[in-house]
């Protein structure tokens, strides 16, 4: 738990819009809470997976003995190499904020083969050339061993940014670059080049490639018309790349495009579609609706399990295009509640212990069973590894404190080093206390997130008595001179919210209701009925008066419908349940 230096500032001088706070990348460590136990099975689940399995077609490939078999089912016979790139996500991540030697050599090994593997004009990949330009390995398989390469880089292996920019090098001048927007999933590919940019070894072509390339203008102008059809319905020549929510992923490209060259175009198609996602393509609990393959149509808002919805990846994206927007305006609070939302209701809720992840946060009848090696896993795996880097952010002269978990940052200021530790069983006890380590007193802003889903103003006690009142819905600015030992204090409480169901999944003499509470997604726990999902005899708007606690944490007994339980959706493991429970009809 040495990790203390400070926090990239770089990449500043290579955007035209700047950044306004910036995220950690290293100096923040969890303390016992859920956010560290769900960073704790990552570990152990990233331990399960085969080294041999993973380097297996990159030393085939390279005409080298390959020991063991590879993983199979389509992501690896389909996206060859794309589950060591899924390790080094994973890994790298966590070795940011932890160490751990075996995580730590496994890195390593898998470093030292793509290089001894690679060609020496730079290619990396674990297929052909030839089969370079097929399927989804510019895009994805390119993402993930590039985002793995990063994280490497940044958890110290000094070799993988060497191999990232001789490797991008190698995708900027091949000559593929004509045909790749017109394969699977291709918009994807965009964050793949915008991605190393940011890098200390990121250069100027990365950007010209990734728009010469990649740029759909046709598409951001849908988007920046808000049309109704355009999250579910493209009009490119030939079938793909074929609608998905994981085009969510090239509107991360597209907003660093908008932060690397200003042009306006570029951030008025992303806050389109982010708007027409909001509006049309979000369940309860932040999940994406958008999904590929089936019948989706604006406000369908499936439900029932056969429909493919909520799928991690795309909520992973979501995830990283709203950390961006924060980045830009930090004090809309919007952003971060967004990736609260995700990261308990379907990040948290999608991790099975430390066996595997879930593909789609279903939210009725029963959670799918996971998987080691498919996309969610490779997205889920970075944003268990990535934990601590949602809590805070900051700024030369601010420390926003977004997502409260226990956990400490270590915040290099030029001078010197600030200590903030948050002390908080959230989100099973609301209480939250912070308090100050330094040497000498400093004058810095800290900048307390007052969660939107709080319904009234909260009291924020400073050093035991002095109190200033939070706005729902805002950062509460405290700004003064800092002196160790102060200590911040303030309660988050926590209500049920209930939601009408509007969506296509309505049964007849019913009326179906989502409750929240806090950040928290909710789900009845309990046997289903012939419907497929449970009936409640009584009224949500009395949710208060029939939700009785129990003596388990955020759980709770249904007044007049004994067997059920209302319980977090996150905490659901193999019971039947149901989000969107029945009622009489009104
Ligand atoms: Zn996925």
């Amino acid at each position: 738990m040495d990790n203390i230096e400070g926090l990239n500032y770089n990449y500043s001088d290579k955007l035209a819009v700047k950044d306004i706070v910036f995220t950690p990348e290293k100096g923040v460590k969890l303390k016992d809470g859920l956010f560290k136990k769900v960073f704790d099975n990552n570990v152990e689940f990233l331990k399960t997976l085969s080294l041999d399995s993973m380097l297996f077609w990159f030393k085939r490939r390279a005409g080298k003995p390959a020991a063991g078999e590879p993983y199979r089912g389509h992501f690896e016979d389909n996206i060859k190499g794309q589950t060591a790139g899924m390790y080094l996500m994973g890994a790298g991540n966590a070795l940011r904020w932890y160490s751990d030697d075996q995580l730590q050599s496994t890195v390593e090994m898998i470093v030292d083969c793509i290089e001894e593997c690679s060609e020496p004009d730079g290619y990396i990949m674990a297929v052909p050339k030839r089969t370079f330009p097929t399927k989804e390995y510019p895009h994805y398989v390119r993402i993930w061993l590039n985002y793995g390469l990063i994280a490497a880089g940044l958890s110290g292996n000094s070799k993988a940014y060497g191999i990232l920019r001789k490797w991008q090098d190698w995708f900027n001048n091949c000559g593929e670059l004509p045909i790749i927007k017109y394969l699977e999933l291709a918009f994807q590919g965009i964050v793949a080049s915008t991605s190393v940019y940011t890098t200390p070894v990121g250069v100027w072509s990365d950007i010209e490639i990734a728009r010469k390339y990649y740029e759909e203008d046709w598409r951001l102008a849908q988007f920046i018309a808000k049309e109704k059809d355009a999250v579910h319905i493209r009009k490119q020549p030939g079938y793909e790349p074929h609608a998905h929510g994981t085009e969510l992923e090239s509107f991360e490209g597209y907003l660093d495009l908008y932060r690397v060259t200003g042009n306006y175009y570029y951030l008025n198609a992303v806050m389109g579609a982010y708007e027409l996602y909001k509006r049309d393509w979000q369940h309860p609990g932040g999940g994406i609706v958008m999904c590929e393959f089936l019948d989706a149509y604006p406000g369908c808002y499936w439900i029932s399990p056969k429909k493919p919805y909520n799928e991690l990846c795309c909520t992973s994206f979501w995830m990283h295009l709203n950390q961006r927007l924060h980045r830009l305006y930090p004090d809309e609070e919007e952003y971060v509640s967004e990736i609260e939302k995700s990261i308990y209701n379907i990040a948290i809720a999608n991790q099975d212990g430390s066996k595997g992840i879930r593909y789609f946060a279903h939210l009725e009848q029963q959670k799918p069973k996971s998987g080691n090696i498919t996309c969610c896993c490779g997205v889920g795996t970075r944003i268990y590894g990535s934990l601590p880097e949602y809590l805070y952010s900051v700024s030369p002269d601010s420390l926003y404190v977004n997502i409260y978990a226990a956990s400490e940052i270590n915040w290099q200021r030029e001078k010197e080093m600030v200590t903030v530790t948050t002390e908080t069983d959230m989100p099973y006890d609301n209480s939250v206390r912070i308090s100050l380590s330094l040497c000498a007193p400093q004058e810095f802003a800290i900048k307390l997130r007052v969660p939107s889903w709080i319904s009234e103003k909260i009291e924020i006690k400073i050093n035991g008595d002095m109190m200033v009142e939070g706005i729902p819905g805002t950062y509460h600015t405290l700004k003064r001179l800092w002196k160790d030992g102060d200590t911040i204090e303030f309660k988050l409480p926590m209500s049920f919210r209930y939601k009408k169901y509007t969506g296509a999944e309505q049964i007849n003499g019913f009326s179906r209701y989502s409750f929240g509470y806090g950040p928290l997604l909710y789900a009845v726990k309990g046997d289903l009925n012939y419907n497929q999902s449970i009936y409640l005899k009584c009224k949500p708007e009395n949710v208060s008066n029939w939700a009785l606690p129990l003596e388990k944490p955020l759980s709770y007994a249904i007044k007049g419908n004994d067997g059920y339980e209302f319980v977090p959706y996150f905490e659901i493991s193999n019971d039947t349940f149901t989000c969107f429970p029945l009622f009489e009809k009104i």
